[in-house]
Parts: structure tokens; sequence; C-alpha cells
């Protein structure tokens, strides 16, 4: 593959001379082919050449000269490359284009510049004029190759070549740039080489003819808009040495060659060539289409500036690079769907979901980083965005999740202490929804992402209405367990007092009865009121519980004056009644019965008063007036009226709720007793009799 026969012997001559790591010169490659094409090859070389994961840690200089100043010689020697040189003996020709190769002892990339010696044709020039923009353009570092004998010749090759390019390089790449208002100019450092030095004049002299020169030059060129008063070494720097006669002076020629390829190659040369400000800021894996672009411009002469390709490039690349980082991180995140879509609280959600968001955004950096950074800085929001795209279900799920079991805890957590014994409703109820609400918070906050703008406030509040009605729902129930309570207080404390009145009835029987219920209802309703303190009950509510409690109350005292009136039992209370008068005399000693005795007369009287009791038991009815008691009928209870629509409790009247006895009742009643008390009459009679008959 290496053309000439001084190429190849030039390769095996350095090897030694060299001593480097790598034993082999590089393979060299067609950059741009004879038909001006560009390779599609070159990423696969910068793999081979071990510079495709190199980022910004290389280098790329190229050459620029006569035909046959001895370029391609120089480069070989300088670097261990493998270009082509053409045997003077044979007179074979070169292959025409821009060849690259990587250098031996450093991760440098060299491109040399193939044309012919026929510069009259006109074709040659073109490609010259193309091929020393595109080495302008692309390279840190451009080496001008020249002989010493050419150097104050302005009509000399290289310094219209210059001009030329100088000029094209201005418009086609620096005005658009200047214009856009970027502060940062690219720089290039111009290395002129005087070779065949013979050492009469001091390179001190050659160096300002030449800085003449290029000055004559700049000052002729037609500058584009905006950069008239340019200088040019407001985008060149340059550096000058000598090399004496290869042929002539081969000992000294290789000594000073290993002194100025420490300068390429050393990278703490104090003398290093590759300064920082002159790289191009592409990332190795990025030159393959950033050179092609550069070389589509040249040969096309698009009005394009080279940040533009850069952004354009960087455009490419980080969408490539943010896509596969996206990949990567979806089928990471893929796992927490079904857990979480089944109710699951992933206790590491948090955590996991910030480190895949997290190496996701590290892939991104570590490759992406290192292109134009406007554009590197807008795909990263953007890529960031898709992250927290991604992983927002999971959150608003993983918050669905915890609002319910978070809701459920609170639930039987209250229940559970509602149980047990002495406890405060309101401190258990306000205990209960901190820890809630505490736990809610500090797991939503751990799976709250930085760099989001996720918000947990709506979730919040929905969790505190909750809570709010399941702690409702309990005080209702708290408060009819009370009322339960405090109902079966009453029914005991009145149960004694109710009996004895109507065991010994008289018109002030339903006195002594209403006193007691008074009482009692009195003290409970204080009871209840105490209790409800805690309960933060409001003052509607506790209306109702009142009312409640009132209307429980009276109807637990009527159910137990219903007990007390029954048939039966009241048969034995009028039948006492009776017989304490009839049987009995005033002074309660039991009568015998005489013929002279007015039995008749007693028996009326024992027996009417008795009667008279009857319309007493029928109603309740105190006969001090202020001892009276009125509880709400359904009808003005509307809370009450509302549990009866609802089905929940009875309809209830109060003023029916006096009556005991209906008039057929009563009538029964009468007609019952008066049996019963002629059975006595007829047994007093009758006894008179037998003591007549002894
Ligand atoms: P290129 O066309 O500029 O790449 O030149 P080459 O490297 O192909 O060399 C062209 C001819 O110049 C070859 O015959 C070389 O042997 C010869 N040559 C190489 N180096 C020197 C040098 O330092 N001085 C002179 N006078 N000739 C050289
Ligand atoms: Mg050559």
């Amino acid at each position: 593959p290496v053309g000439g026969s001084d190429g190849a012997s030039g390769a095996g001559s350095v090897k030694p001379t060299l001593g480097a790591a790598e034993a082999q010169p590089a393979e060299r490659m067609h950059l741009i082919n004879e038909e001006q094409k560009f390779t599609p090859d070159l990423t696969s070389y910068l793999a081979k050449w071990n510079l495709i994961e190199s980022g910004f840690g290389y280098n790329l200089c190229a050459v620029l000269g006569s035909q046959s100043t001895g370029k391609s010689t120089l480069l070989n020697r300088l670097f261990g490359t493998s270009f082509d040189v053409m045997d003077e003996t044979r007179r074979q020709q070169t292959t025409k284009g821009i060849w690259l190769c990587r250098a031996m002892q450093a991760p440098l990339l060299v491109m040399d510049v193939e044309g012919t010696d026929g510069r009259e044709r006109g074709e040659d020039q073109d490609f010259e004029r193309k091929s020393a923009l595109f080495s302008m353009a692309s390279a840190e570092c451009l080496i001008v190759n020249m002989w010493e004998i050419q150097v104050g010749l302005y009509q000399g090759a290289n310094m219209g070549l210059l001009k030329t390019v100088f000029e094209v390089n201005l418009g086609l790449f620096q005005s658009a740039r200047a214009r856009s208002g970027s502060a940062a100019r690219d720089k290039t450092l111009l290395f002129f080489v005087i070779r065949d030095h013979i050492g009469v004049t001091p390179l001190e002299n050659l160096k300002n003819t030449l800085l003449h020169d290029l000055g004559r030059i700049w000052d002729s060129l037609s500058k584009p808009e905006g950069l008239e008063s340019s200088q040019i070494t407001d985008f060149f720097d340059f550096d000058f040495t000598t090399l004496p006669h290869k042929v002539l002076q081969p000992d000294e020629f290789e000594k000073q060659v290993v002194q100025l390829r420490q300068r390429f190659v050393e990278r703490n040369n104090a003398k290093f060539v590759f300064r920082p400000e002159y790289h191009k800021r592409i990332p190795a894996d990025g030159l393959p289409m950033y050179l092609g672009n550069i070389w589509e411009q040249v040969m096309t002469n698009k009005d394009l500036d080279l940040p533009t390709q850069q952004e354009l490039l960087a455009q490419f690349r980080c969408d490539e690079i943010a896509g596969a980082a996206f990949t990567a991180f979806t089928s990471q995140i893929r796992t927490f769907r079904k857990p979480i879509e089944a109710g699951s609280i992933l206790e590491t959600l948090g955590q996991d979901m910030g480190a895949h968001r997290g190496s996701a955004l590290a892939k991104f950096d570590k490759d992406a980083s290192r292109y134009h950074q406007e554009v590197y800085k807008r795909k990263r929001v953007e890529l960031l965005d898709k992250l927290n795209a991604a992983l927002s279900p999971f959150f608003l799920g993983q918050l669905k999740n915890l609002h319910k079991v978070v809701l459920a805890t609170f639930r039987t957590s209250v229940l559970d202490r509602l149980r047990g014994e002495n406890y405060d409703f309101a401190e258990v109820v306000q205990g209960e929804r901190a820890k809630a609400l505490s736990r809610f918070a500090a797991a939503s906050l751990a799976i709250r992402l930085s760099d989001t703008d996720w918000t947990t406030d709506e979730e919040q509040e929905q969790l505190r209405e909750a809570i709010d009605g399941i702690a409702d729902q309990c005080r209702a129930d708290e408060t009819k367990k009370m009322v339960a309570q405090i109902e079966r207080g009453i029914k005991k404390i009145t149960a004694e007092p109710t009996e004895l009145a109507l065991a010994r009835p008289g018109p002030d029987m339903w006195d002594r009865i209403l006193i007691a219920f008074k009482d009692a209802l009195t003290s409970a309703e204080a009871a209840y009121l105490k209790k409800a303190k805690s309960f933060n009950c409001t003052d509607e509510e506790n209306a109702v519980a009142l009312s409640s409690l009132r209307r429980k109350s009276w109807q637990a005292l009527r159910a137990k004056i219903d007990e007390q009136t029954a048939d039966a039992v009241l048969s034995i209370k009028l039948r006492s009644v009776f017989e304490d008068r009839f049987r009995y005399d005033d002074e309660g000693v039991p009568r015998v019965w005489k013929p002279d005795d007015d039995i008749d007369g007693v028996f009326r009287k024992a027996r009417d008063e008795t009667l008279a009791l009857i319309p007493v038991y029928a109603r309740i009815e105190p006969s001090d007036p202020d001892l009276s008691v009125s509880i709400p009928s359904t009808s003005e209870d509307p809370a009450h009226a509302a549990q009866v629509e609802r089905g929940e409790d009875e309809e209830f009247d109060f003023p029916s709720s006096l009556v005991l006895f209906t008039e057929t009742r009563k009538a029964d009643v009468s007609a019952r007793f008066r049996k019963e008390a002629d059975a006595y009459y007829v047994e007093a009679k009758r006894s008179t009799v037998s003591s007549i008959a002894q």
C-alpha cells in the first residue's frame, strides 16, 4: 500500500531513531481521494488508531507548501507516518488527494496534501487552494514548508497561495463568526519550516522577512464586512524554524528533526506547539462528520461559518447520545411499573429514580459535554425534561398508593385506640392525624426529585380532607356511643323512684317521678357537655346530641312507666290501694266486720277513691305545672326528622307520649277493678254472716 520506495525505506529507518512504543508506523488513509470525495472510513481508521475514544485528547496538524519540497519526507521523519514520498530516480507519481495518518509517538493526526507538479494546469491550482483552505480551517497547526531560497520571493508559490487561502478563509469561515459576535476567535498556528537552510542568513532575519511579507499580504486582502480593521495576529500565531539539507547534511538533519519532534509530541515541553486555544473543540468521535462538513463547505463554498458547523454537529451528536442514554434509562425504570400499578409503595423509589436519572445524565455528559457548549446545555435540558416526564407517572402513582395506605393506617389506629379505656378522643384523632400527615409528607418528599416541577401540595390537601372525613365519622360514632351510655345511666337512676311513685299513687305521683327524671337529665346533659368538649363538636352537633339524649331518656322513662302500669301490675297496685282502705282502719289495724258496721259505706268510699286513681295513672301530668317537661317531637326537631327520613329512628310525638291509657283501656281497667272490689265486698259480708253464725 505504501507507494514510493523512499517511503518504505523511510518507515524502516524511522523505527530505531524514534524508539517509540509502536513498532510499526500507522497505516495512512485517503481522507480525500483523487475524485475530491471525502472518505466514509474515517471512523474506522480513528478506531484502528486508538483515537475514537480520545475526546479532546488529540491534536491535528497539516502541511502546506509547493510540490516536491520534501513535505512528506519531513512528516514521515517527524511522526513516523507512512506518507508517499516521491522517488526522484523513478519519477514515480504520488497519489493525489489529502492523506491522513496517526503519529507514532502521540495522539496526533497528521494530514499530508499531494498535488501535482503541473501547476500550469488550472485544475491543480484549484485543488491546491481547496486543500490548503481545508487544512487551515481544520488543523490546529499548519506547517508551512518552504526552501530557504523561496523566502523573500513574493512571487514564490507559497505566498501567492497564502494570500488566496487567507482571503477565502476570512470570507468563508471567519466573517459570519465575527458577525455573530462570537468573542473567542479561532486561532491557528502557522509553523514555518525553512528547509535546506545553509546557515548564512540567521533564522531571525528569515523570520522578519516572512512576517513583513505576511503583513503585506494581509494588508492587500479584501476583507469582509466587520473585519476591515482586523489584524493577521487576530487569527494566526507564528512560529519559525530551519532545517539543514537532508541530503547534504543527513546527520545534522536527523538531529534537528528529533529536536523539532519534541515540540510536537511532548506535552510538557515548554515550546509545545499545540496550545489549547488552537484546538477546534471537536471530540474525536465527531471528527468524521466535522471534517466532512468543512470539506463540503470548501467544495460548495457555502457561506457557513465553523461555529455553525460545530452547532449542527453538536445537535446531531447530542441527540444521538441522548437517545442512547434514554433507551438504557427506559429499560431500567420499567421495573417500577408493575408494583406501583399493583398499589405497592417502593421504599427506595426516590433514590432509585434519582440514580437512574443521574446515570442517564452522566452518560450524556460524558460524551456530549465535549460538543458545542450552548447546544450541549440546551440538549441536556431537553433530556432532563424527557427523563422527568418518564419518571413522573411513578411519582404520581406512588403518591396515590401512599394516600391509600396512610389513610387506612390512620383509620385502624384511631379505631384501635378508641376501643381502649381512658382516652381523650380529640387527643387520639389529633395525634394520629399528625402522624399520618407527617408520614405522607416525609414519604412524598423522598420521591420528589430535584430539578423537576413536581409538587405534592394537592395530594397533601386531598389526604387532609380524607382524614378529616374519617375523623368526623369516628366522632359521630363516639357521640352516639356516649349518648347511649348516658341514657343507660338515666334509666338506672330513674327506675327506683319511678317504681316507688307508681306503687304509692296519689295526686303528686307524677311530680315525684318528674323531679327524679329532671335531676337525672340535668346531670346527664352536664356529663355530655363535659365529654363533648374533647370531641371538638360544633354547637350544632351538641344541640343534635342533646336533643337525642333528651328524647331517648324520655322514651326510656316512658318504657319504665309502661312496664309499671301493665294490666297485671296495675291491678295489683289498685287492689293494694283498695285493700289498704277497705280492709284496714285509719290506724292501719285490720278490720273485723261486725253486723252493725257500715260495710257498704266503707266499701263505696274505698272503691271510689281507688277508681279516682285510674285517670291519674292514665296521663303523665304533674300537679305542679313547673315540673312539666317538654321534649321536641319529630316535627319540631329537624335533625331527628332527617334520621327518621333515613329510617335510622322512629317518629316521636311528645304530646301523645304523655297519654298512657286510652279511654277504652281506662274503662277496661275500671271494670276489672270493680269486679275485684266486689269480690272483697262479698267476702266482707260473708265474714259477718259467719261471725253471727258462731
Ligand atoms: P513533497 O512532494 O513535498 O511531499 O516532497 P517529497 O517528500 O515527496 O520529496 C520530494 C523529493 O525531495 C524527494 O526526492 C526527496 O528525496 C527530496 N527531499 C526530501 N527532503 C529533502 C530536503 O530536505 N532537501 C532537498 N533538497 N530535497 C529533499
Ligand atoms: Mg508529498
